[in-house]
């Protein structure tokens, strides 16, 4: 058998297997007893609930998981890499559009694998735990607009790339990666002001007790806000979140509106407070440092294996092509990805708890953000006692009860 083929089928059955035991393992990890830290905002029949929940995310998940693995091991097995390409050869399209046709209507098939997923997740799992808010419509529009933005963007990023692979023979990955960094930094730019507003309301938060706390902390702490915002997350899901958005002078900070209505002021501050923790902590440079240094590796390594006949091999291929090499690459990639996802998660979580212990710092009250954490753990029905493995796979935050004890020690 081909070695390529043994590395890829390998490291997606692994990965497929290993999210499978983390749900199966987290079921059992389940304990029915709330934790002492949270017994004042669960009662037992929130906290029952939430481990129901939990329960059935983790059924939902493996399900999700193996549609996925079973669809690319159809794909793989079953020849269809080279049938579409010979397929779409026939068209006698040219390199470039024959690629975008060809990458396209692959992402098109896995979308159509995801959707039914998608739509059990937002109308039956959050609805039967009183989640969801999303109507019919805006789900349709939702997705009408992710394809249409999807196509655009992506389909914009993906013929760059395929033409410096076309033309710049040896040096095609350095063009490559200054077009995908060139590409992320912009996004970022105009994310705020023209791509996060098709989907959601931004108001600024209107004057009064909660808006001149927060601008207080941000000049206290020195930090430039170029606005406060409220989004209607409500649109969608009652669960509450915070972010960022945008950098430098134009960075604002955007409050859910449900997280306004669950949450006093001194919580709120609190939020910001980590969101600003990020920041100051170096986090969000050294994030973004390594994202870029990371699409360097990738496109060179792309550009090493994406012409190896065997590769090609592996797929049953006819012919060569860079399209297609770039998709066989990403499968390769596989298991360099699971490794860097683990470790991107492990300092993701150690920077949680830096920020963290600068919101209590700063804020001189711990008390505020602990109970920020809780309260939004409560109204998510946050899972508080994940399994290790679960954690060590897939979570970018430490589970709330680590981040409530380390807090706790910062108490006075
Ligand atoms: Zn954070």
């Amino acid at each position: 058998m081909n070695a390529f083929l043994v590395v890829i089928l390998a490291s997606l059955a692994l990965s497929w297997l290993l999210g499978v035991l983390s749900n199966i393992l987290g079921s059992r990890h389940l304990s029915p007893e709330v934790p002492a830290e949270f017994i004042d905002v669960y009662d037992a029949e929130t906290y029952a609930k939430s481990q129901r929940y939990a329960r059935a995310s983790m059924r939902f998940s493996t399900l999700a998981d193996t549609a996925g693995t079973v669809l690319t091991f159809a794909l793989i097995l079953g020849g269809v890499f080279n049938w579409l390409d010979v397929w779409l050869r026939t068209m006698e399209w040219g390199q470039i559009p024959t690629g975008l046709a060809y990458i396209g209507l692959l992402s098109l098939a896995s979308y159509a694998v995801s959707l039914p997923f998608e739509i059990y997740q937002t109308f039956v799992l959050e609805n039967r735990f009183g989640f969801n808010t999303t109507t019919v419509k805006t789900f349709v529009t939702d997705r009408i607009k992710g394809l249409v933005l999807n196509t655009l963007l992506g389909g914009g990023l993906l013929a760059g790339i395929l033409y410096f692979f076309d033309k710049t023979g040896q040096s095609a990955w350095l063009w490559c990666w200054g077009l995908a960094t060139a590409f992320t930094l912009g996004l970022t730019y105009v994310a705020p002001t023209w791509i996060l507003p098709l989907f959601n309301k931004f108001t600024p938060l209107e004057e009064g007790e909660l808006r001149t706390a927060l601008v207080e902390y941000a000049r206290k702490t020195q930090f430039e806000l170029s606005g406060i915002f409220v989004m209607d997350g409500s649109k969608r899901s009652t669960k509450g979140n915070a972010f960022f958005t945008g950098f430098g002078k134009r960075r604002r900070i955007a409050l859910f509106d449900t997280l306004i209505d669950d949450q006093d002021t001194s919580e709120i501050v609190a939020v910001l407070a980590h969101e600003v923790g990020h920041a100051k902590r170096g986090h969000i440079r050294k994030r973004l440092a390594v994202g870029i240094l990371k699409t360097g590796v990738v496109f060179y390594l792309m550009s090493i294996f994406m012409h190896s006949p065997g590769l090609f091999a592996a797929f049953g291929m006819e012919n060569m092509s860079n399209y297609a090499g770039l998709v066989f690459f990403v499968l390769l990639y596989t298991p360099v990805s699971l490794v860097l996802s683990v470790l991107a998660n492990r300092v993701s979580r150690k920077h949680e708890f830096e920020a963290d212990a600068y919101a209590a710092e700063t804020t001189g009250d711990p008390g505020a953000m602990i109970s920020a954490l809780k309260k939004l753990s409560a109204s998510n029905l946050s899972n508080l006692t994940p399994h290790p493995l679960t954690v060590w796979l897939d979570y970018g935050h430490p589970p709330v009860l680590e981040r409530v004890r380390a807090l706790s020690k910062q108490v006075k």
